[in-house]
């Protein structure tokens, strides 16, 4: 859940954490964090970009990219990537955490588990791997992809009936 208030706690500290680098944050820039960290979708670059251009019309998506690789360097960004689809990126939890991925329509939620740092360290522990982190996606059809289909099938209707 994406609050306001999260969201606003989270632009400014990450704000104060790229001003203390003596880094530079444009209109544009602030713009593009504020719409990645109040994204609960996981969105793609893309996504931002078109979300953003209709405020600034002239704002290129390697301003995207930028304002990405700054909150990569800071941690403050998790990045997800596919084989076959366009990265995605969660600036809400920085932190390796498992997701639900549906197959359909891309749409990507984040999982609450049980104890996941009993699990790395279990990992760490039966391998002797050092910073393990995890990579844990699961997939699926998403509750409205189900009811498109259903739809779907409805209104095709079963032949000989
Ligand atoms: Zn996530």
């Amino acid at each position: 859940m994406v609050t306001q208030q999260h969201v606003e706690t989270r632009v400014e500290a990450i704000v104060r954490k790229i001003r203390a680098r003596g880094q530079r944050l444009t209109p544009q820039r602030l713009t593009v964090l504020r719409a990645l960290v109040s994204s609960p979708h996981h969105p793609s670059a893309d996504h931002i970009y078109r979300e953003v251009a209709p405020t600034f019309p002239m704002m290129s998506p390697a301003t995207v990219y930028k304002t990405i690789e700054v909150l990569k360097d800071l941690g403050e960004i998790l990045e997800l990537e596919f084989r076959d689809s366009a990265n995605r990126y969660d600036a809400n939890i920085p932190q390796p955490h498992p997701h639900v991925i549906c197959t359909q329509c891309g749409r990507i939620q984040d999982l609450e588990v049980g104890d996941m740092d009993g699990l790395i360290a279990t990992v760490a522990a039966r391998t002797g791997y050092y910073r393990v982190r995890p990579r844990l996606d699961f997939y699926g059809l998403c509750p409205s992809c189900q009811s498109a289909r259903e739809a779907h099938a409805h209104a095709s209707g079963q032949p000989g009936q």
